[in-house]
């Protein structure tokens, strides 16, 4: 008995902490005014919902309410005369949706990821410092710098050698934490690249990769062990006098930061910090970035949902003078995805396509460091499903759809000047 109070004392705090979501609600909405565009703005800048993904004219975007929200929200909508449909009944069941059992995907015995189930960061980390014992040739990890809990923020380089004047691919993937597909489907590239070197090696004898596969680690941990939908980093924002934590990395980056579509409100989900470049982790990134920026051909930064590729600017809805030849690679890029299981994406710049939003990391990665074709990629889905709660099934499919797409990006940086 008496070690049964010690387990539950042990245990109380660790299962108070996990924030549950029964009967919460997931909406989706559709603004097809600017009347209705501005009231879903307001209720977004209130900071007091949940939007899961980007306010768009024309577009769904979905909002989730807690149970006592419900009323308000629904009212709130009818009000403003916007459509709306519940698209999640009661989101704590898909969190509670059993992990797959079975083991189909690729795997080895040196690490534990399979990719048929999501991945903590102790398992990325081992998985890409594996990859680099067992093809030393091809594949070198590096820290790239310390988030504010202090986890290592991996960089991996895939190349085969040469002089370093080969053109490169930066890619990254999990910045907002709660986006699991994200990191999930680039550490399947990045497996696809090197373990199947031999079926294809031109994607790493033409071109040099960069990879940093979790750049936002405290988040993502975060959202494993405590609140499923967090998206922002960790770092408390006593500096701005509020209880709130975290600070949106994708409105964080330096480039016409603070310009839109992002918040001073550090207990909104798209704060964007007290200053450019205030967070540890945004820093790091844009350091690994630079340093190779001279010849990076292409910056990939990869998240979910909603099936986009979207291309800069985020600041504003005048678009790169370059960007008919970034809409022609991205739409070579999505035709190849399309064509394996018919998954449709949108292509365009995301203010055009969606609505503003600064400081996001691929406006940095054009407007300063000068990598011609960068984009924003939202993978899978894109309603009537999952969103950021999506079946670790797909995550396969993900991978071997969104390679596709690597490979025409590869294809062609190689060939570019
Ligand atoms: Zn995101």
């Amino acid at each position: 008995m008496k070690k049964l109070v010690v387990l539950f004392a042990i245990l109380c705090p660790i299962f108070a902490a996990v924030q549950q979501y029964d009967g919460y609600q997931v909406y989706e909405v559709t603004a097809k005014t600017m009347e209705q565009l501005q009231a879903l703005i307001e209720l977004e800048q209130s900071g007091s919902y949940d939007f899961w993904n980007r306010i768009g004219f024309n577009a769904p975007t979905d909002i989730m309410a807690a149970p006592d929200q419900i009323q308000h929200l629904t009212d709130y909508l009818s009000k403003s005369n916007i459509e709306y449909r519940m698209k999640i009944s009661n989101v704590q069941q898909l969190i509670d949706l059993p992990k797959s059992s079975e083991k189909l995907g690729p795997h080895s015995p040196r690490y534990n990821m399979t990719w048929d189930n999501y991945y903590r960061y102790d398992d990325i980390v081992e998985f890409a410092y594996e990859l680099a014992a067992t093809y030393p040739q091809l594949v070198s990890v590096s820290s790239a710098g310390q988030s504010y809990e202090g986890r290592e923020m991996i960089l991996m380089k895939i190349s085969n050698g040469g002089d370093g004047t080969k053109n490169a691919i930066f890619v990254d993937a999990g910045i907002h934490a709660r986006e699991w597909i994200a990191p999930a489907t680039v550490t399947y590239i990045i497996r696809e690249l090197v373990e199947n070197y031999a079926a294809h090696p031109q994607y790493i004898d033409d071109v040099d990769w960069f990879f940093m596969p979790l750049i936002n680690p405290d988040g993502y941990e975060f959202s494993h062990t405590n609140v499923r939908l967090w998206r922002k980093n960790r770092r408390p924002n006593d500096d701005v006098n509020s209880t709130c934590v975290g600070t949106d990395l994708n409105r964080n980056f330096g480039y016409h930061w603070n310009e839109g579509g992002s918040s001073d409100n550090p207990c909104n989900e798209m704060y964007h910090g007290p200053e450019a470049f205030s967070e540890a982790e945004s820093k790091v990134v844009r350091d690994a970035i630079w340093a190779e920026a001279n010849r990076t051909k292409s910056y990939m930064t990869v998240h979910s949902y909603g099936q986009y590729w979207l291309t800069p600017w985020g600041y504003t809805a005048e678009l790169p003078d370059d960007y008919d030849q970034m809409y022609a690679l991205a739409a070579e890029a999505v035709a190849a995805l399309t064509a394996v299981y018919g998954t449709q994406y949108e292509i365009g710049s995301g203010t055009v396509l969606l609505y503003p939003n600064s400081g996001p990391s691929d406006d940095w990665a054009k407007g300063v460091a000068g990598i011609p074709y960068s984009y924003t990629i939202e993978l899978r889905d894109k309603g009537p499903v999952y969103g950021f709660l999506l079946p670790p099934d797909q995550i396969i499919p993900s991978g071997i759809e969104t390679w596709e797409a690597f490979k025409v990006i590869a294809e062609n940086v190689a060939k570019m000047p």
